[in-house]
């Protein structure tokens, strides 16, 4: 029997694994993941951007999260000796209308405590001679970073801490009762005392397996990408981004610098017939089938039907892909947008048809489930992992089971 059995191994199941592992030492832990690394699915495929929390509602988990876990992940990356940058952002305005939204960001971005800058477009050029824009903010606390080695890392740091990984274990049924939580895998059947799930795409089945309605759906969306040659590699010094639509839920097209030193073009938010389904061609009729038979989902698309449709169509025309990065950096060409993989999110859509904005968890007596942890949730990993164990301490005070397992830890 198991203290506690963590599913998913994503930057978020290998942070929480990794900070539950410290705060409870004597305890038998074992992290589940379906796949034969870490990493495989989001954390793996991103932006790699430590975000500053320029965006999110002041107050919300996101902001708050997103803040500290902007220091905390560099931090993380100093101690592990892992790479990352900080050339900083730039949100460019290119129209009188996007001057408006600038603004906004601007008051946003003081509430949320965010050092930032404003540029005008002269200041502009001379930050980046490529770039065309009316005006834009700085925010110089903007990283980047491989999330795939953090998330490594931290699972490094969690088995030397004594716990117990198993890859290849998909988890396939799950039974709560009073002393503990059952799990059938691919792996074969284990126990826990508690279980924790950081399953992403598969956040909302994982809940259903208890025998709970979630009362939301996971709807994926997939962010596809471009590099540019690396004759482009200097093109920018920032990471320069668009000021996005409040009415849409995604940044818009970004070019980003990597750690391994290339240009990115993306992503943009097209919906997904397949979960983990990262090419054009990938389509599953049970996961389509599931997400348009959901009356949340269908309620969201047809409300964003004009910008989901628009979305699709830069999808399979690269001309109009290409539009959206001219708009702030016209020197690029289409011969310029080579391929990169894709990522896919897990946004979750609540049952009466809304995108949930903030990160979302919900519990049972013996279980903790993240449910909606969109960008910036690998940024936010660490205090996100804190959180998760603060809410435990609590959750595991009402198991008398635990306390006793605590009192004579991990005889089992
Ligand atoms: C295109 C894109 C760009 C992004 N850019 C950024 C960015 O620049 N900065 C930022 O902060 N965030 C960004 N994000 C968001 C960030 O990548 C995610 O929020 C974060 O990686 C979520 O981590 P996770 O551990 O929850 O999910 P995941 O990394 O998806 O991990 C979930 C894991 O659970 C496993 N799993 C699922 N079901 C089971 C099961 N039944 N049994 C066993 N294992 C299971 C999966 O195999 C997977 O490994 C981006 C996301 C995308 C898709």
């Amino acid at each position: 029997m198991y203290d506690f059995i963590i599913i998913g191994g994503g930057i978020l199941g290998m942070s929480t694994a990794m900070q539950l592992q410290r705060a409870y030492p004597d305890s038998r832990m074992l992290l589940l993941e379906k796949e034969s690394a870490p990493a495989q699915h989001q954390t793996g495929h991103n932006s790699g951007v430590i975000h500053a929390g320029v965006y999110y509602t002041p107050g919300s988990l996101k902001a708050r999260f997103c803040l500290a876990g902007n220091q905390a992940t560099k931090a993380f990356c100093d101690q592990q000796g892992i790479a990352y940058q900080v050339p900083g952002k730039l949100l460019v305005a290119t129209s009188e209308l996007e001057m408006q939204r600038m603004q906004a960001l601007w008051q946003r971005t003081a509430a949320n405590g965010i050092e930032r800058h404003w540029l005008s477009a002269g200041q502009l050029r001379e930050r980046e001679p490529n770039i065309r824009g009316l005006g834009a903010i700085l925010v110089p606390s903007s990283g980047i970073v491989d999330y795939a080695a953090v998330a490594a890392a931290m699972a490094g740091e969690f088995v030397r801490g004594g716990g117990e990984i198993r890859y290849g274990a998909q988890v396939e049924g799950l039974q709560e009762n009073a002393q503990e939580v059952r799990l059938q895998t691919a792996a074969g059947e284990f126990a826990g005392r508690f279980l924790i799930s950081c399953a992403g795409l598969m956040a909302d089945r994982v809940v259903r397996m208890l025998g709970i309605d979630p009362g939301f759906s996971i709807c994926p969306f997939r962010g596809e990408y471009f590099r540019l040659p690396a004759k482009h590699n200097r093109i920018v010094n920032h990471l320069i981004y668009p000021i996005p639509d409040p009415s849409m839920p995604f940044l818009g097209v970004h070019l980003t610098r990597m750690i391994d030193g290339s240009v990115t073009v993306g992503p943009n938010a097209v919906l997904a017939f397949k979960r983990e389904g990262y090419r054009r061609r990938d389509i599953s009729l049970a996961d389509s089938w599931q997400m348009l038979a959901d009356p949340g989902i269908r309620k969201v698309l047809w409300a964003n039907l004009r910008p989901g449709l628009g979305e699709l169509k830069n999808s399979l025309f690269k001309r109009g892909y290409l539009q959206q990065v001219r708009k702030y950096c016209p020197s690029v060409q289409l011969d310029d947008l080579e391929p990169y993989p894709a990522g896919v999110r897990a946004q979750a859509v609540s049952d009466d048809g809304r995108l949930i904005d903030d990160f979302l968890f919900r519990h049972s007596r013996r279980s903790l489930h993240v449910c909606n942890a969109p960008s910036p949730a690998a940024t936010s990993a660490l205090p996100i992992g804190a959180h998760i164990v603060d809410q435990l301490s609590s959750q595991l005070l009402a198991l008398p089971s635990f306390a006793k397992a605590k009192a004579a830890p991990s005889a089992a």
